[in-house]
């Protein structure tokens, strides 16, 4: 489909796409969509003040009419599906069934959320006091400011988005930069979802901003947004959370991944080919689960090359609009110049290179598109450690079982990690206090694709922050312990006496 198209689809506006100077191009052609109007910092103290006035209101609505509202953007979002992945498709490059993928992932969150609205449970405490009664309950937190990455430009907003909403938090989203069109067509969906639940949902309930670092550092450092979801590099997450921590205000932090497999020497190798496979080229190795490192025992190694760069040689390459491709391009050109720089360290460590090179032949011109590169590495050197986003595998071996657990522990991220097994001892020692160190560790599954259901996120440089399932929705609230007399009496607890 036409560009063009696909923006009208969505109900995007000739005006919305001329109304300012940020230039939105589309990774597959390079050519420029549109010229959107940014959101200045001067306009941000209003946001945020709506936000807040949002916030009292939606508060006091009851927890399951909020869970409403997440019912109706999962109907509105199940009619725009097509429509809204094509769109992710055009700003990001993602082939359509990813595309489409993004949108479903915003589905199931927010049916996730529908039945979690009546789920926010508190517990019930002994109290060591005859009479007593403790328990505590979890309340709305307040404005939850929402940073997102280019990769997954709306499926994230909607991990946040869905559950904040429901533990009664208004939003604020600034999404990448290179990727506002998505933000805007989303919000249109979100608005005739708010169309349809009626007016108990007060004005400003979720804002869109548009532009840079600086307006996600307008929300960082505002103390009227206690909570800030922010999901990006290392390097904004390390700007980010420290400003946030330093007013009280509460970080989720979701950053980058250095993402590995151990394939053992009982491993089911066709299986894990095609785990690699998808983990390592799918969406041009820009996601933040990508599998980036591969460590391989050293009697399966060199059957494991030969297997990948018979499947790497295979690779449909090219416009991801198209039926069977498999790897779309690079967001931009500073992505394509930083793969190349890392292979260029990565040879000068030793490496052996094959693939990486630019395609030019049967892709769309303007667009970066590069042949995914599987790297021999004689160990773990400086560059291995460092997330280079793009479809670069490196391949390092290993002897022992504790020595490729120490080497997949021994960099500095702790998002996503598996293991291809068929030993029951390996795989549970994986997956034990003294196995994998990330935030999602898989046995016989590569690391990514995960689904809504379970807590997402990770350890170490990644940030720490959960979103999306499991409790995750704890993150957007506030715990209250309270503790009830029901006696005559007035007892301390500890036994304390203090007698008038
Ligand atoms: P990025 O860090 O360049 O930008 C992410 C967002 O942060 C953007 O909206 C950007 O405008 C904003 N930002 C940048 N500097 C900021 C600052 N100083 N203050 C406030 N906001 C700032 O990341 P990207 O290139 O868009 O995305 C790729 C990165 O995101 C990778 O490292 C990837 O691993 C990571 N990522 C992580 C997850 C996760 O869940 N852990 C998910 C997706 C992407």
């Amino acid at each position: 489909m036409p560009h063009a198209s696909v923006l009208e689809a969505v109900g995007l506006t000739a005006r919305e796409l001329q109304a300012g100077a940020l230039a939105v191009r589309s990774p597959i052609d390079g050519a420029q969509v549109a010229s959107v109007r940014e959101t200045t910092l001067a306009e941000m103290p209003e946001v945020v003040a709506k936000s807040q006035a949002a916030f009292r209101a939606w508060r006091e609505t009851p927890a399951p009419r909020r869970g409403e509202l997440a019912r109706l953007l999962g109907e509105e979002l199940r009619a725009a599906k097509e429509a809204l992945g094509a769109l992710v498709t055009l700003e990001t490059g993602k082939i359509i069934s990813e595309g489409q993928g993004e949108v479903q992932e915003m589905i199931d969150i927010c049916d996730f959320a529908a039945g979690l609205s009546r789920q926010l449970y508190g517990r019930t405490i002994a109290s060591e006091r005859p009479g007593h009664r403790m328990s505590e309950t979890w309340h709305p937190m307040g404005p939850c400011g929402v940073i997102t990455a280019f990769n997954f430009p709306v499926a994230v907003w909607s991990w946040n988005a869905a559950l904040a909403l429901v533990c009664g938090d208004p939003v604020i989203w600034k999404p990448s930069e290179k990727t506002p069109l998505t933000a805007m067509a989303t919000m249109k969906i979100m608005e005739r979802a708010l169309a349809r639940f009626g007016h108990d949902a007060p004005d400003g309930l979720t804002q869109l901003v548009i532009g840079g670092a600086d307006l996600g550092d307008a929300l960082a450092s505002s103390r009227d947004v206690p909570i800030i979801s922010a999901t990006g590099s290392t390097r904004m997450g390390s700007i980010v959370g420290p400003k946030v921590t330093a007013r009280f205000g509460r970080p989720i932090l979701e950053l980058g991944g250095n993402n590995a497999m151990i394939v053992a020497p009982s491993a089911d190798l066709e299986l894990a080919v095609r785990a690699i496979v998808f983990s390592a080229v799918g969406t041009s190795g820009q996601r933040c689960t990508s599998l980036r490192r591969l460590i391989a025992h050293r009697s399966i190694r060199e059957e494991l090359l030969a297997r990948l760069a018979g499947a790497y040689s295979g690779l449909a390459i090219g416009d991801p609009r198209d039926e069977g491709v498999l790897v779309g391009p690079l967001i931009d050109q500073r992505a394509r110049d930083a793969m190349m720089q890392a292979l260029e360290k990565a040879r000068g460590e030793g490496g052996a290179v094959a693939g990486g090179e630019d395609v030019s032949a049967g892709v769309p011109s303007g667009g970066h598109y590069v042949r995914p590169a599987i790297v021999a590495m004689p160990a773990q050197t400086a560059t291995v450690t460092v997330e280079t986003f793009a479809p670069i595998l490196y391949v390092m071996h290993y002897e022992a079982f504790e020595e490729a657990i120490a080497l997949h522990n021994n960099v500095p991220q702790g998002l996503s990690s598996c293991i291809f097994t068929q030993d029951i001892r390996e795989a549970e020692c994986f997956l034990s206090a003294v196995g994998s160190d990330c935030g999602i560790a898989n046995v016989n599954i590569g690391p990514s694709g995960a689904e809504v259901g379970g807590a997402f996120g990770g350890e170490k440089e990644t940030g720490g922050g959960r979103e999306s399932g499991s409790d995750a929705w704890k993150g957007y609230m506030r715990r209250q312990t309270s503790t009830v007399n029901y006696s005559a009496a007035l007892p301390l607890a500890q036994g304390v006496k203090f007698d008038l």
